[in-house]
């Protein structure tokens, strides 16, 4: 055990001092957990492959699943991707800083290590403050994935972090709740047709607006397992509760009435089952314990809340949870497949009065 150092700042003006201290250790190969508008990022030096190989196993992620580098400077991409496409420049004009990670071909500056074994490298430029100033005083380029222990959900307050990593690692700087709370959009810019690997709260609308074509990898949205998940990490179990997770889908009552008896079968049995609601939705449940997630007008604090949410639940000890869905229309996709990974993809759909056949 090390010991961690806790940290808050400012995170509109973290303090210069502060940040640069921080830069330091990363620059002599140590470890610091940072806020960005996303979820809380582990950095480390990107192009050391010592630090790379530190972070894997302060997480516990397997070493085949790649890290992300964030940079300060739309410039600072050239040293670490081979090629970048008029496309590329055209969204980091548009999406920098900002919830948008591009993979390129690697160079040869990037260790392997980082990038999981593969020739491409992922990047991106978070759009925080501290997040900013910090990857300036480390030189530039932190290989950050989320500071979460591998498989449980992504951080969005700092004292998830440290539920995870105390002792792991050398600092945690706080900077408060995390603005989107749902990790970063991913597309791949080595194929002829971009490709989403990972929705986020850039969507595919907003990336059409300025790509030809932009597609979905297939593998992301069912349960066919013949066809995995080309970004590496959508393939692991992740962001999940230790609960068991179950979706249901249907209409607002119905699911109410379904859920409701099942949270009064297994209170029955001496287990405890967790609800996750919306502050609509909330009030039609009379037993199990209920959490509202926000309301379904705000997808943005639908997103935000979600992992907090999850953590809570391990938090009050339930034994299974029921989650209501969430198609919202913008962040929709982003917020159902942390929700489908969370859950294994178990989902009940309860019939509408009216669908009866
Ligand atoms: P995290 O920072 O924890 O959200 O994880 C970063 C994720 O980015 C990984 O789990 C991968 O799914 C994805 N990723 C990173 N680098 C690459 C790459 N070179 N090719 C495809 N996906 C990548
Ligand atoms: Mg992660």
């Amino acid at each position: 055990m090390m010991k961690t150092e806790l940290i808050k700042v400012d995170p509109k003006r973290p303090d210069p001092r502060v940040m640069e201290r921080a830069g330091g250790i990363i620059r002599s190969g140590g470890l610091v957990a940072f806020p960005t508008e996303t979820v809380y990022g582990l950095g480390g030096d990107g192009l050391r492959a010592d630090s790379s190989a530190k972070i894997y196993q302060a997480k516990g992620r397997p070493s085949d699943n790649p890290l992300i580098i964030h940079i300060a400077k739309t410039s600072d991409l050239y040293r670490v991707a081979a090629q970048v496409p008029d496309e590329a420049v055209a969204l980091a004009k548009s999406f920098w800083p900002g919830p948008l990670t591009m993979i390129f071909p690697k160079t040869s500056e990037v260790p392997y290590e980082t990038t999981g074994g593969l020739d491409s490298v992922a990047v991106r430029m978070p759009d925080h403050p501290a997040a900013l100033a910090l990857i300036r005083a480390a030189g530039g380029y932190v290989a950050a994935p989320s500071a979460n222990r591998s498989g449980r959900p992504s951080p969005t307050l700092a004292a998830h972090v440290a539920e995870d990593l105390d002792g792991k690692i050398d600092m945690i700087i706080d900077g408060g709740m995390v603005g989107i709370g749902l990790e970063s959009t991913i597309v791949d810019l080595t194929e002829r047709t971009p490709v989403i690997l990972r929705p986020g709260a850039v969507s595919r609308e907003m990336l059409r607006a300025h790509l030809e074509r932009v597609d979905v990898d297939p593998g992301l949205l069912g349960t066919d397992d013949s066809r995995p998940p080309r970004a590496p990490g959508m393939r692991y179990r992740h962001y999940a509760p230790r609960a068991p997770l179950v979706i249901v889908e249907g209409a607002e009552a119905e699911v109410a009435a379904y859920v409701d008896a099942l949270a009064r079968e297994a209170e029955k049995t001496g287990q405890r089952a967790g609800i996750l609601a919306s502050d609509e939705t909330a009030g039609l449940y009379t037993a199990g314990l209920i959490k509202s997630i926000g309301s379904r007008v705000s997808e943005s604090d639908i997103a935000r809340h979600l992992y907090q949410t999850l953590r809570e639940f391990d938090q009050e000890q339930v034994t299974c949870i029921y989650s209501e869905a969430f198609h919202t229309p913008s962040m929709g996709q982003a917020i159902m497949n942390r929700l489908l990974k969370a859950a294994g993809h178990r989902v009940v759909r309860v019939p509408d009065d009216g669908d009866r056949d």
